[in-house]
């Protein structure tokens, strides 16, 4: 088969289209013919290398992925052959306390496709069969790739985890960001207020008709006291956080009291300093937040068959230009997912 594999850490100029032998599925395993996958920042950190992680090599990036069941072992019951499908990109052990319990996202032995193990940016990929999930009616394979991660992520962020209700208002940051444009339209359908940032104006109208009712240009305006003015100077009750260093100092303060800030990532640094000052005298509580149960997605493709939530695709590249599409990613262009078409 045809892939996009890197055999060392380094740029985009690590990414070489290339033949790589097909993936043989052991017995509890699917084999799928891709047709889209989308990027994630996880695919960035896994070609540069991160300290105390090993990443198999040559290896396959790619953890959304949509495709066509090429083949499934004879007990697979529920799809066949030419089944057309979404996979779920979280891998836990299934048989460990969390797991059992709907919380796979915290096994030990957790992972995701296209980290852990090789993932969509080829022709075929072998994933468990119980990751097989059926492609939304109606949805292209560019869609369908585009939504896994992010929309679990942020589901689980918003729902599971700050547990947003009606009359709320959140600040999500970056709605540009595939977490950021998922985050704007759940928070939107759970009923909440959303104030966005984002780069520049026309992705502030985008960010507008996904539901914010407010936007702020995280360039150009200082976000904290757009957020006093559009408040009040009560400040949000949520921060959907996923920036990291350079914003996490005005997220804090941001909160009204008593307010829940959930973080899912660090895009442009961890080590971060908190003044527990506001912490404790302002009852803020801090959640982290990682991927999701597969129950989680599996209410998120519920979400997208009832048209209540939609696709973002920013562009669509061709496997071969990875490289050019990992570079978009980097330099922060986009408005939603990045997507392969295989
Ligand atoms: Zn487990």
């Amino acid at each position: 088969m045809k892939a996009v594999r890197f055999h060392r850490h380094g740029g985009p100029e690590v990414l070489q289209y290339e033949e790589a032998a097909d993936p043989v599925p052991n017995a509890d395993e699917a084999l799928v013919r891709v047709r889209a996958c989308a990027l994630n920042h996880l695919d960035l950190w896994a070609r540069n290398g991160l300290p105390n992680v090993t990443i198999p090599m040559p290896h396959i990036s790619g953890s959304d992925i949509s495709g066509v069941v090429e083949w499934v072992p004879p007990e697979e019951k529920l799809f066949s052959r030419g089944d057309e499908v979404v996979v779920n990109p979280g891998i836990g052990c299934g048989r460990c306390d969390r797991c059992l319990s709907g919380r796979d996202n915290q096994c030990r032995e957790y992972t995701i496709i296209g980290y852990g193990t090789d993932g969509g940016y080829a022709e075929l990929v072998k994933v468990k069969r119980t990751h097989l999930i059926r492609k939304p009616e109606g949805m292209t394979f560019e869609e369908a790739a585009s939504f896994p991660l992010v929309f679990e992520t942020a589901y689980h962020m918003l729902v599971t985890k700050a547990r947003v209700v009606p009359g709320d208002t959140v600040l999500v940051l970056a709605a540009n960001s595939g977490v950021g444009s998922a985050a704007v339209q759940i928070a939107k359908l759970l009923g909440a207020r959303v104030i966005a940032t984002a780069g520049d104006p026309e992705k502030m109208a985008k960010a507008e008709e996904l539901g914010a009712e407010s936007t702020i240009d995280h360039y150009k305006q200082d976000v904290l006291e757009e957020v006093k003015k559009l408040t009040g100077k009560r400040g949000v009750d949520v921060v959907v956080e996923h920036v990291g260093r350079a914003t996490w100092q005005w997220s804090l303060k941001a909160l009204a009291k008593g307010g829940r800030l959930v973080t899912c990532g660090a895009t442009t640094g961890a080590d971060v300093a908190t003044d527990l000052r506001y912490v404790y005298n302002r009852e803020l509580t801090v959640f982290g937040s990682f991927m999701a149960g597969m129950g989680e997605l599996l209410d998120v493709v519920r979400l997208f068959e009832r048209r209540k939530l939609k696709t973002v695709v920013d562009s669509v590249f061709p496997l071969e230009k990875a490289a050019e599409a990992q570079t978009r990613m980097e330099g922060s262009k986009h408005f939603g997912k990045i997507v392969l078409r295989i």
